[in-house]
């Protein structure tokens, strides 16, 4: 990668509903007995992406891929250009905790599902649930040949607000299931990198895109919250990052109304904003970086 190359990278974390319901500590459901998000959110970010010629990477959590209906939208995908990566095999927020073998299963597992759709063995990236990274994760992703890495997130405000949820919910004794793993990642380079790992293998690092110096995170819920006008004051700082890799989420593309998705996730700042309205913010957002990046999926990225 040059310094001077602009690069403009648009990625789906196609985390299932009963992800959330993990996330705010409420009574667990199993992702078939909820609305789908493949159905909804994936197929609108696919319509939007086709309208505005955007070639996306979309991480799916691959045990979702033995769902026919999913499959056959993640072959859409594909066919319409877009990248498939791996966001785990079951999304576990704890990956890291894990213990060395069941993270390798973890690892094995999604690359092999993503291989049943003819994706190439040594062309899978990979974002780990909940951005938790590790050492020994590092470590496992170069030693099983994941073509990249893209779960750094290097934001102090995401985290401290992250940590703070934590911490209200536990008082509220309906404990989450996502955790803090390490908050030193939240002041990591923003930039993309090479990782030299533990035993001295390397492995290119994606972050995801926080603005210069004030690291506000550039994601689909910051973009919902500040709005168009929002995005107007930020536009200037976005400007300045040469490598742009901007993270939605497969809900950010839904509305609690329509797809009769549960009223206590209203919890999540993306479930208060009608669709229309979120369409045009990202309609927006996705405009401006046509203008001034190159798009390229995550993938394609890797010098
Ligand atoms: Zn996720």
């Amino acid at each position: 990668m040059t310094e001077t190359a602009k690069f403009g990278a648009v990625n789906v974390d196609v985390d299932g509903l009963h992800l959330y319901y993990q996330i705010h500590g409420l009574t667990p459901k199993s992702n078939d007995s909820l609305p789908s998000l493949w159905e909804t959110g994936v197929v609108r970010f696919l319509e939007l992406f086709r309208q505005l010629g955007i070639r996306a990477t979309f991480f799916v959590v691959t045990e979702d891929l033995s769902v026919p209906k999913n499959r056959a939208i993640a072959l859409r995908a594909l066919r319409e250009g877009h990248e498939l990566a791996s966001h785990s095999h079951t999304h576990p927020y704890d990956l890291v905790q894990k213990p060395r073998a069941e993270i390798q299963r973890e690892l094995q597992q999604s690359k092999e599902a993503l291989q049943e759709l003819g994706i190439t063995s040594n062309q899978i990236g990979f974002r780990a649930p909940g951005y938790n990274t590790s050492p020994q994760l590092m470590e496992l992703l170069a030693e099983s040949g994941f073509h990249y890495d893209s779960s750094s997130f290097p934001c102090p405000p995401y985290i401290l607000a992250k940590a703070a949820f934590l911490l209200a919910y536990r008082l509220q004794n309906r404990p989450s299931r996502s955790i803090v793993a390490d908050w030193r990642s939240a002041f990591g380079n923003p930039n993309p990198h090479q990782i030299r790992t533990e035993s001295g293998k390397t492995l290119w690092e994606f972050p995801i895109t926080v603005l210069p110096k004030v690291r506000f995170p550039v994601i689909g819920t910051s973009l919902i919250t500040l709005g168009k006008t929002g995005f107007r004051v930020i536009r200037p700082l976005l400007a300045q990052i040469p490598f742009v890799n901007l993270e939605f989420h497969a809900i950010d593309m839904t509305d609690h109304k329509t797809d009769g998705i549960d009223a206590a996730l209203k919890r999540q700042p993306d479930q208060r904003v009608p669709l229309a309205e979120k369409e045009r913010i990202f309609r927006n957002c996705l405009e401006f970086l046509l203008d001034g990046w190159e798009n390229r999926t995550l993938g394609e990225c890797v010098p």
